[in-house]
């Protein structure tokens, strides 16, 4: 029986052992340098590909194995370890991209794009947000023009993760009238001409690439519609849905991953002749952090299984992505509080983690989009 029964069984076990020795053997030793270049390689992705990482949650047809909730769970646990959510973020951004394709797109488009990015060959983007707003996703502007058997693009993106290096990009577009029943969604290969990209700089998330995106007259076919014009709105909404539990359980891992190094420091650091730890007032920290973290953890778990029995509680899930970036923000600071000044210099997992905190409450929807959503949801 797994140590975490019930959600878990000996089947995610062995799972978290995978994900465990490839993270040590192949991130581990690299993350630092990485993160500093603001880049990793994109072997990782074929190494991620081959042991099946990539495809987990994916219909084996196209390439994946079948996994359930908790599986995810295990995999973002053990990637959060070496405390970069840059390297989470870049490296599964196929796990925004390819949803819609595999939920509304035809046979063809997902047999040419699904199987090489769960290889690990090919990288995969989503593309919503813009210059003039993220929010507000009923109201983008980048259009698609129907012209014989094209589409033609026109317009811009930014914030994009894994902009500059997707081969595939999924986009929201404007195909239709205003609001969300003019939304498509269509696929735009990265060597399209018309299609230009420009790098972003960053608060965090370093070594994952961020860009901004232009379409200038772009045509792409229109065999790359994913499902049916104007039918795009409902992808984009399962898609959070999914995004904002996989933000919650990163959120969750990454106030883990604070603790187990502050609870380490402490039990290490000698100050006025005596451990860190010793102080009734640090412990009382790591209690804290202790505790926001397992209340949260047994929320996502709760939610994990109601998604496993087919439920979407989509108000639970919102709040849920609120909580748990609370308790990222609150663990990330008390745990570069106890490092002191090492917390404050790179090489601490926690003062980068500490600089990433934001961009969870913010990406994905942020916190107040998701009060606005769970009030609704909720007939408040
Ligand atoms: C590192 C990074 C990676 C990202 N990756 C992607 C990606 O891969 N693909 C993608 O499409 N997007 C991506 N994003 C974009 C992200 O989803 C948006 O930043 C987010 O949705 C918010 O949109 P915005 O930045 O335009 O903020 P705005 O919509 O301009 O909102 C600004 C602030 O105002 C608040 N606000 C807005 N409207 C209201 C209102 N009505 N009432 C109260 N408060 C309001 C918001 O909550 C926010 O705090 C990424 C962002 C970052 C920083």
């Amino acid at each position: 029986m797994s140590a975490r029964a019930p959600y878990y069984t000996e089947d995610h076990d062995r799972l978290r052992e995978t994900v465990r020795r490839f993270v040590q053997r192949e991130i581990a030793p690299n993350i630092d340098a990485w993160d500093e270049a603001g880049a990793f390689p994109r072997e990782l992705y074929a190494k991620a590909g081959e042991l099946g990482v990539l495809g987990l949650g994916f219909p084996e047809p196209l390439g994946g194995l079948p996994c359930d909730p908790f599986h995810r769970i295990v995999v973002t646990e053990e990637l959060a370890r070496v405390g970069s959510g840059g390297l989470v973020a870049g490296l599964m951004s196929h796990g925004i991209a390819l949803p819609p394709i595999v939920a509304l797109g035809d046979e063809a488009l997902q047999h040419k794009v699904v199987p090489r990015v769960l290889r690990g060959e090919a990288v995969a983007a989503l593309a919503i947000s813009e210059p003039d707003g993220g929010s507000d996703v009923a109201n983008l502007r980048t259009t698609a023009t129907r012209d014989g058997d094209d589409y033609v693009l026109r317009g811009s993106k930014t914030f994009i993760t894994s902009g500059m290096r997707a081969d595939f990009i999924t986009v929201a577009v404007r195909t239709g009238g205003p609001g969300m029943a003019g939304i498509s969604l269509i696929v735009v290969e990265g060597d399209r001409p018309g299609l230009t990209r420009t790098p972003l700089s960053k608060m965090g998330w370093w070594c994952s690439d961020t860009a901004t995106l232009y379409f200038d007259e772009c045509r792409v076919p229109a065999a790359n519609l994913v499902g049916k014009e104007n039918q795009g709105f409902l992808g984009i909404m399962q898609n959070f849905n999914g995004e904002r539990l996989a933000i919650a359980s990163m959120a969750i891992a990454f106030s883990q991953t604070c603790l187990d190094e502050a609870l380490a420091w402490a039990r290490d650091r000698q100050t006025f002749g005596k451990p860190l730890i010793s102080r009734q007032v640090i412990r009382h920290k790591l209690v804290d952090m202790a505790q926001r973290i397992e209340c949260t953890r047994a929320w996502l778990e709760q939610l994990a299984w109601r998604v496993q029995q087919g439920q979407w509680p989509i108000a639970d899930v919102c709040m849920l992505k609120n909580a748990a970036t609370q308790c990222l923000e609150y663990c990330a600071k008390e745990a570069v509080q106890i490092l002191g000044g090492a917390g404050y210099i790179r090489g601490a997992k926690s003062e980068r983690i500490y600089r990433e905190t934001k961009v969870l409450s913010i990406g994905g929807g942020a916190e107040e989009i998701m009060k606005e959503l769970a009030a609704k949801q909720l007939g408040y």
